[in-house]
C-alpha cells in the first residue's frame, strides 16, 4: 500500500518536470526552471524530515526516491532537447537552491531558539556535513549525467536508444548513492548497510523510470523531428572551453603579428643592408664606406684619437680583364674582398669606392700599425691564387697609406692616400706607399 502511494507520487512529480518541459514552447523555459527549483527545496525538506517508505527490507527515501530523481529526468531532457547552456541554468538552479535552503533552515531555526527558546519542532537543524556532501554529489551527478549520455552516444553508437537512457539513469543514481552516502555517512558504523540499501532501492527506482523517460524523449523526439543532437563529449562545459578557444585565437593573433612585424624588420634591416653593400663582393659601398669614415673622424675630433686609411688599387687589372675574361676578373675582385676582410680587425671598415679600387678604414690606428696591416694584405695577395678556366693567376696590390691629421676633412684624408698609391703605381707596384704630412 505504502509502496503504491509513492510509485503514484513519484509518477506524479515526475508528470510535473515533464510536463513542465514539454510546454517549453508555449510558456518558455522559466516554468520549467521554477518547477526543478521548487522541487529541489521540498526535496530538502523532505529528505531532513526522513520520510521513508520500506519494503522487502529496502529503504527508500521519499526525498531522494521521488524528488531527487525527477530532478535527474529534469535535467536529463533539458540537456538532450536544448542544449549545454539550458543545463547549466538548470543545474546552477538546483544547486542554488540546494545550498540556500539549509541556510533559511538554520536562520529560521536560530530565530525560533531566540524567540520561543526552543527549536522548531518541524523544521530540522540542517547538517553541514550532509549538506555539502548533497550539493557536491548533486553537481557531480548532473554533470556526469551529460557525460555519460554523450560518451555513450560516441563511443557505442549502436546502442539502442532505451539502453542509453536506463545505462545513463543507472549510473547517476549509483555515482550518487556512492558520493553522497560516502561524504555524508563514511566513518558511521552502519554506513556499509545504507550503502547498499540505496544502492538497491536506486536500482529499483530506475527501472522504474526508465520507461517514462524513454517514452519522454521518443515522443519529443518525434514532436522534434530529430531524436537528439550530436555533441561533443564534455558540451557541458563548452563555456569554458569557448573561453579557452577565445584566448587561443587572441593568442594566434598576437603570435601571427610578432611575426609579421619580425619579418617586416627583417626585410627592412636586409633592404638597409643591401643598400650600404657592395653587390659583387659584399663589402660596404662607396656610400655607405664615406658615411663610416665621416661618423669615424668625428669621433676622432671628440675623443682625440687616431686614425688610418689605406687606398688600395689592384695592379694590372685591365690585363686581366682582357686575357682571361670579366667573369675571372670578378673572381679576383672577390678573392681580394675576403683577403681584405680577414687581415682587417673587427672595427676596421673595408669599402669597395668603384671598379677595383677598395679602401681600408682603420680606427685607432697610426703609422706603424696600419702599415704592419697593409703589408700583411700585400703579402697576402702576393701569395694568393685565384683560379681562371685555364690557369691560377696571382693578381698583386699596390697601396696608399695616410694617417689622419688634425682638422682634416675624410676628402682630404682620400686625396693625400691617394696621391700615395699613385706613388706606389709609379715606383713598381705590389708596394705600400705612406702619405706625407698635408702641406
Ligand atoms: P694599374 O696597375 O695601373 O691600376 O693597371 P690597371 O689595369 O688596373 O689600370 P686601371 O686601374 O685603369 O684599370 C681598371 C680596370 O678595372 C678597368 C676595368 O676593365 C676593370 N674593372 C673595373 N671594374 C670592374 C669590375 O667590376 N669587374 C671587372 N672584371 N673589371 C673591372
Ligand atoms: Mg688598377
Ligand atoms: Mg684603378
Amino acid at each position: 500500500m505504502e509502496i503504491l502511494l509513492l510509485l503514484v507520487e513519484a509518477i506524479l512529480v515526475y508528470g510535473l518536470v515533464l510536463g513542465a518541459h514539454a510546454l517549453r514552447h508555449r510558456v518558455g523555459l522559466t516554468y520549467f526552471y521554477a518547477i526543478i527549483g521548487s522541487i529541489t527545496a521540498i526535496m530538502s525538506w523532505v529528505t531532513d524530515a526522513g520520510i521513508r517508505v520500506e519494503m522487502g527490507g529496502i529503504t527508500f527515501l521519499v526525498g531522494s526516491t521521488v524528488f531527487y530523481t525527477s530532478l535527474l529526468l529534469g535535467v536529463f531532457v533539458v540537456y538532450v532537447f536544448d542544449g549545454p547552456r539550458a543545463t547549466r541554468i538548470a543545474i546552477f538552479t538546483v544547486l542554488g537552491i540546494s545550498m540556500l535552503m539549509p541556510v533559511i533552515a538554520l536562520i529560521l531555526n536560530l530565530q525560533a531558539s531566540l524567540v520561543h527558546g526552543g527549536k522548531l519542532g518541524y523544521l530540522p537543524m540542517p547538517s553541514l556535513r550532509i549538506n555539502s556532501a548533497s550539493v557536491f554529489a548533486t553537481f557531480m551527478d548532473l554533470i556526469f549525467l551529460a557525460v555519460a549520455w554523450e560518451f555513450l552516444q560516441n563511443r557505442l553508437p549502436g546502442l539502442h536508444y532505451w539502453v542509453r537512457a536506463f545505462a545513463t539513469l543507472l549510473g547517476v543514481m549509483w555515482l550518487d548513492v556512492v558520493l553522497f552516502n560516502t561524504g555524508a555517512f563514511a566513518g558511521q558504523p552502519d554506513f556499509l548497510n545504507i550503502l547498499k540499501g540505496t544502492l538497491y532501492s536506486r536500482m529499483i527506482i530506475s527501472v522504474f523510470a526508465a520507461p517514462i523517460l524513454v517514452l519522454y524523449l521518443s515522443w519529443e523526439g518525434r514532436r522534434e523531428g530529430i531524436p537528439s543532437e550530436h555533441r561533443p563529449l564534455l558540451a557541458i562545459l563548452q563555456q569554458f572551453s569557448e573561453v579557452k578557444q577565445e584566448l587561443n585565437i587572441a593568442q594566434q593573433e598576437i603570435e601571427r603579428r610578432k611575426k609579421a612585424e619580425a619579418a617586416l624588420m627583417e626585410s627592412e634591416e636586409k633592404m638597409r643592408r643591401l643598400a650600404a653593400t657592395d653587390g659583387l663582393t659584399g663589402l660596404a659601398n662607396r656610400r655607405h664606406f664615406r658615411e663610416q669614415a665621416i661618423k669615424e673622424i668625428a669621433e676622432c675630433v671628440r675623443y682625440q684619437r687616431t686614425l688610418s686609411l689605406l687606398m688600395v688599387d689592384l695592379d694590372r687589372f685591365k690585363a686581366v680583364n682582357d686575357t682571361y675574361g670579366h667573369e675571372s676578373g670578378d673572381k679576383v675582385l672577390v678573392s681580394f674582398a675576403r683577403s681584405a676582410e680577414e687581415t682587417a680587425r673587427e672595427i676596421d671598415v673595408v669599402g669597395r669606392l668603384g671598379g677595383e679600387e677598395f679602401a681600408l678604414l682603420l680606427p685607432n690606428t697610426d703609422t706603424e700599425g696600419a702599415a704592419i696591416l697593409a703589408e700583411r694584405l700585400r703579402r697576402a695577395m702576393e701569395e694568393n691564387r685565384v683560379r681562371t678556366h685555364t690557369d691560377e693567376i696571382t693578381v698583386t696590390i699596390s697601396i696608399g697609406l695616410a694617417r689622419w691629421s688634425e682638422g682634416e676633412s675624410l676628402d682630404d684624408l682620400l686625396k693625400r692616400a691617394d696621391q700615395a698609391l699613385y706613388r706606389a703605381k709609379n715606383t713598381g707596384r705590389n708596394r705600400v706607399e705612406i702619405a706625407g704630412s698635408p702641406a
